[in-house]
């Protein structure tokens, strides 16, 4: 009906992909974007010559070599390993749990000797059926683990004590017996050389991205540009809030330019203890090697409660707000001219190569 085949509404990974593939399969695409900025949650910043991960620190990993490879067309990937420090009173530790943690927590030298620590604590806490986080947490590792990386930490992330939180949160909490610092188990792992903006610089090459655009503001002049429209921001706004607003957790971010070249040695720290108020400090240049000798740039991240006009970061996947997108999902799927896709429309927490294999499935069925 119009002069576009698509209209993408939201610039963020999803969005991109999806926009490539068309574009690639001789469609005519259209992509607006609220924010003055491509990439959505990619978005890197560049501050004393530091490519600056705006919206939390952004690891690529994935098994899915189609995802990988794709991937690679737009942008050159570093071999960053993300293995994370968490710091608890005073001290430090590696993570994920591994024998490197069990050493400095208990002195263990052995997979052995850690087992045999672990199973004691376990039967210790004694939890058959959990009821809530803590006793799930209890029953998974003991508590000397629970207490020192596990209780402080997801108290801040979720404002709320432990033993008012579902078990379900924390499904299963890995231990690896081998004295392996890599937090995560995928096959390749990387960050985009020069940073995200790359990445998303790639995908939307050639393609015109109407930046500072909110599509709700132009709707009706915007959906009568396009055939179809592949929507990627929050699904109970584009349905007006009918069924009530979904929930979020939020995050604050402080970042600060220091006078000096290395800050903290690593990535990223995990700050366990309840007394502190942030989470986590990530160092940005550790990502990338980018920047000058005599500065770096670091971020301390608050989780916060969410209020509207918030950024929406951590859906809370509970039964009440489940049973509340699964009305609008109803909504979404009979609405034949929009397709929804992506974290906020989905209401779901996904990494990036999720997004990536999401977004490529959905232009597959498309074309
Ligand atoms: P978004 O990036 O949110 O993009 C949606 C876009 O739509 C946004 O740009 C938004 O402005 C725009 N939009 C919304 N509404 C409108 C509107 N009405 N009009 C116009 N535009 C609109 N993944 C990993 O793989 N590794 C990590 O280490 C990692 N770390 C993370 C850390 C944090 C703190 C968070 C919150 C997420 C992390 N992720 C990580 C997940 C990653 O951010 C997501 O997978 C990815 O951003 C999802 O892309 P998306 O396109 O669905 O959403």
């Amino acid at each position: 009906k119009g002069p576009y085949d698509y209209l993408i509404v939201g610039a963020g990974l999803f969005g991109a992909v999806f926009a490539c593939r068309m574009k690639a399969a001789g469609k005519k695409v259209l992509v607006v974007e609220r924010r003055d900025t491509r990439g959505g949650n990619l978005y890197c910043d560049r501050i004393a010559g530091i490519n600056v991960h705006s919206y939390g620190a952004h690891i690529f990993h994935t098994s899915d070599k189609e995802v990988w490879d794709f991937v690679n067309r737009f942008a050159e990937f570093n071999r960053y390993t993300n293995s994370p420090l968490a710091y608890y009173r005073g001290k430090l530790y590696n993570l994920p749990f591994n024998m490197n943690t069990f050493y400095s927590l208990w002195g263990v030298t052995t997979p052995q000797q850690a087992c045999v620590r672990i199973e004691e604590q376990r039967r210790a806490a004694a939890v058959a059926e959990p009821r809530n986080l803590e006793e799930q947490a209890l029953s998974l590792v003991g508590r000397d683990i629970y207490e020192a990386f596990i209780k402080g930490y997801t108290e801040k992330q979720w404002g709320r004590p432990c033993t008012e939180l579902p078990a379900f949160i924390i499904k299963r909490l890995p231990l690896r017996f081998t004295f392996d610092n890599n937090y995560f188990n995928d096959r390749y792992q990387g960050i985009p050389i020069g940073g995200y903006n790359v990445l998303i610089d790639g995908l939307l090459d050639g393609i015109e991205v109407r930046l500072g655009m909110d599509f709700f503001e132009h709707r009706s002049r915007l959906e009568a540009l396009a055939d179809k429209i592949l929507y990627t921001g929050s699904v109970d706004r584009y349905f007006d809030y009918c069924f009530g607003r979904l929930e979020y957790r939020t995050l604050r971010f402080e970042t600060e330019v220091l006078e000096c070249g290395n800050y903290q040695g690593n990535a990223v720290v995990n700050y366990t203890d309840a007394a502190i108020p942030y989470t986590r400090i990530i160092e940005h240049r550790h990502f990338d090697g980018s920047g000058p000798e005599s500065r770096t740039v670091i971020t301390r991240e608050y989780p916060s409660e969410y209020r509207d006009g918030d950024e929406p970061y951590y859906p809370i996947n509970d039964v009440r707000n489940e049973a509340m997108y699964e009305k609008y999902k109803m909504l979404a799927d009979a609405d034949s001219n929009t397709l929804f896709g992506g974290r906020l429309a989905e209401y779901k927490y996904y990494d990036m190569h999720q997004i990536v294999r999401k977004a490529l499935d959905l232009s597959k069925r498309e074309l």
